[in-house]
């Protein structure tokens, strides 16, 4: 009930300063014609003035509106839908694990991903719902665990080496304008094989100054599964603090190590230890389906689903990268897909029951 007042108080906040501004502009612009207009007229008849203008602001906003629908059912847009968060490790030539991939694989899925309209988003901005992409695009999180150097190297004039995963990903995105190349990188203390703090805070800087995103992975990468609350939160608490004390940006979502959820989930996404606390946008799993649009009434953030990027082998033939892709491209209906305007949330009118109420002020069903 507190948040569905909030939300309506919001809305009207809006309108108020949508019609203020409305009114400053006009008078500004008509205001000597209005002035003379209006001399030795009785008030009955400035009011009906005033009234007639106000209600073509309301005309106006409705027409805007009415547009932005018009273009958010041409871009089949549906801003419920699902939205496939991937989910790296090592990129290497020689795989050792079931987690890593080569940078040859790496590279089709990102051309994969590029062909069949997909914009990359960081998982910031994916837990906040500030998903900027054109119409008719549809999010992807790439995601990057442990901050491993074949994710990230630099040379010597800060440029990063050939073959990395963010070389590739830059390279994909200068072939097929549009797709961003963000991603979301969840360090712990192996930073990228770097030693020293001045040396991490070089490639946190770097990866944040380029938009790239920095989450919390831990920073001893410890499971939290079946541990006391204050252990959980201090382990959070020093993966929190080991990417504060190298940048001033802070992280606003974890991946759990392992994707194993501590007894109460809620304690992976706030608490506090020693002078440190956090409190995130999202806690992330470690599989193995699409996750939900942070506009649906879906979405949990204290667990986040995360594909696995492989071939459809194995456990695989389902529930990882390719299989999931091709399964979302059979369904694009239950795909999220984007308007192309970050301030509103688009979706066909028969999904109404599935939207959130403290995103109601965003809402453009068509
Ligand atoms: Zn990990």
């Amino acid at each position: 009930m507190v948040s569905a007042r909030g939300d309506r108080m919001g809305r009207h906040r809006v309108v108020g300063v949508v019609v203020m501004a409305s009114v400053t502009g006009g008078a500004l612009v008509g205001c000597m014609p209005w002035q003379s207009e209006t001399q030795g007229k009785d008030p009955a008849s400035v009011a009906a003035a005033a009234k007639a203008s106000a209600a073509a602001v309301e005309a106006k906003k409705a027409a805007l509106l009415k547009s932005k629908a018009a273009t958010a059912a041409q871009a089949h847009a549906n801003e419920l839908g699902q939205i496939p968060v991937l989910m790296y490790h090592r990129v290497v030539e020689k795989p050792s694990t079931q987690d890593d991939r080569t940078p040859k694989q790496f590279r089709t899925e990102l051309e994969r991903l590029a062909k069949e309209g997909y914009v990359p988003v960081t998982a910031a901005e994916y837990v906040t719902g500030r998903m900027d992409i054109p119409a008719g695009k549809h999010p992807v999180v790439l995601t990057f665990d442990d901050s491993s150097p074949s994710q990230f190297e630099l040379d010597g004039m800060g440029a990063p080496k050939a073959a990395t995963a963010v070389a590739i990903l830059q390279d994909v995105a200068k072939q097929h304008p549009g797709f961003r190349p963000v991603a979301t990188f969840y360090v712990t203390r192996d930073m990228f094989g770097k030693a020293t703090p001045e040396e991490g805070a070089q490639m946190l800087m770097w990866l944040r100054d380029k938009g790239f995103d920095i989450g919390n992975h831990t920073r001893d990468h410890k499971s939290l599964r079946g541990k006391p609350q204050n252990q959980v939160a201090s382990e959070v608490a020093a993966g929190h603090k080991l990417i504060t004390d190298l940048i001033e940006t802070g992280p606003v979502t974890l991946a759990l190590p392992y994707g194993n959820q501590p007894n109460r989930k809620e304690w992976g996404l706030k608490g506090s230890a020693g002078n440190v606390s956090y409190d995130y946008g999202g806690v992330f799993l470690a599989g193995y389906t699409p996750a939900e649009s942070p506009f649906n009434k879906k979405f949990d953030p204290v667990g986040i689903p995360r594909i696995r990027s492989m071939d459809k082998t194995g456990d695989c033939a389902k529930f990882c990268s390719v299989a999931w892709l091709d399964w979302l491209q059979a369904h694009a209906d239950e795909r999220y897909t984007s308007d192309g305007d970050v301030n509103t949330v688009a979706y066909p009118k028969f999904k109404t029951p599935f939207m959130m109420k403290r995103f109601t002020d965003r809402a453009l069903p068509y």
